[in-house]
């Protein structure tokens, strides 16, 4: 069984001597518990937060212990009653191929609806991502523009496709041409901008969104935002998913003060944690799984194969190596 530790807090961009790599038996199960064997890893940019010992939402992981995420696996043995062999099930569990759970921890998912990958994705925490911020904070309506940033990553694709579903202007802002176009003939985002190779960045905005931006669901942070927020309107909605653009800084940057622009606009900018909506996990499952049903939603997913490659793909997050929910396949189905 394969496990993947912290072995040091890093400074800067994480690299591979970061993590140490651990190999030990098949753990044995006794009452109570279940015996399940990775399939899917996902692997998520807030894991970087993780890797530090500063304080924020999800605890710092120790050094010295496994590295933990969504994983999607199989259930080999089962001394649980609420579980039994063969069944599927996604949960927050060790980096590993092999893991043991009480149970709290992992949810049952069903192979006949949707592909059991969905659940690390569209139907699972990305999803619920998308839709908290967009629906329950950004409140779009129909005729608004809506701005995301990360367009065409996890998160963002599914804002875009729910915000357009709302019957809004949907701009995206992503890091390559193959990524844009992605966005605008797969998903039909009206209108995408490469961050990387806009130049004026804030003229390419201006003329994607003609009546200004609503809703900008930001992933991402840094200079994008500091393009986006000068074209806000009045009572425009601002949420703050991710800042992924400043994970890896050893020092904070420091950019334009906003608060004028707020102020200004009587807008109104939010962060949040998809946990704090949990009691709504259950509708907007339901509603995820209607719209992927009835294919108004698309998901896509960026699969590296084999155990030994899940620290790369979690790196790639960083470098944008990834279309879709980036997800590593380490077992069969
Ligand atoms: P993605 O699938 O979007 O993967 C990360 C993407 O971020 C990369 O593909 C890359 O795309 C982009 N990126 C990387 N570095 C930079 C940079 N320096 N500047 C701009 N873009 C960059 O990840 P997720 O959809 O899983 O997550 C998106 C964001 O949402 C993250 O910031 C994450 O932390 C946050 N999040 C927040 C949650 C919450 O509860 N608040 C829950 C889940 C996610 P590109 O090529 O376009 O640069």
């Amino acid at each position: 069984n394969r496990k993947i530790l912290l072995k040091s807090r890093p400074v800067g961009m994480p690299d591979e001597s970061n993590f140490e790599w651990v190999e030990s038996s098949v753990p044995e199960i006794t009452d109570g518990e279940v015996l399940i064997q990775s399939i899917y890893i996902s692997v998520d940019p807030y894991m970087r937060g993780r890797m530090s010992a500063a304080k924020s939402y999800a605890k710092p992981y120790e050094v010295g212990e496994p590295f933990m995420g969504g994983i999607v696996g199989k259930v080999l043995d089962s001394r649980n009653p609420r579980f039994e062999a063969g069944m599927y099930v996604e949960g927050r569990l060790d980096w590993a191929e092999y893991n043991v759970s009480d149970g709290s921890d992992i949810r049952k998912i069903h192979p006949g609806r949707a592909p059991i990958s969905t659940a690390l994705h569209v139907l699972g925490m990305p999803g619920l991502t998308a839709y908290f911020g967009l629906l329950h904070i950004g409140q779009p309506k129909e005729g608004e523009t809506v701005v995301v940033s990360g367009a065409s990553g996890a998160v963002g694709m599914i804002v875009g496709q729910i915000a357009k579903l709302k019957g809004c202007r949907v701009v995206g802002i992503a890091g390559s041409d193959e990524k844009c176009a992605y966005i605008t003939d797969e998903l039909e985002f009206d209108a995408a901008i490469n961050y990387k190779t806009a130049g004026n960045l804030r003229g390419a905005l201006k003329e994607a969104c003609p009546n200004g931006v609503d809703v900008y669901f930001d992933n991402v942070g840094g200079s994008v935002t500091d393009a986006v927020m000068t074209l806000i309107n009045f009572q425009a909605r601002i949420i703050i998913c991710g800042q992924i653009s400043q994970y890896n800084l050893e020092r904070p940057e420091m950019g334009p003060r906003v608060m004028g622009q707020l102020l200004t606009t009587s807008s109104m900018m939010k962060g949040f944690i998809v946990s704090d909506y949990a009691e709504h996990n259950k509708e907007a499952l339901t509603q995820l799984a209607q719209w992927v049903q009835d294919g108004k939603i698309k998901y896509r997913e960026n699969i590296v194969e084999g155990f030994e490659n899940t620290v790369d793909a979690f790196l790639g997050l960083f470098r944008g190596d990834n279309i879709g929910k980036q997800l590593v396949k380490v077992g069969e189905e």
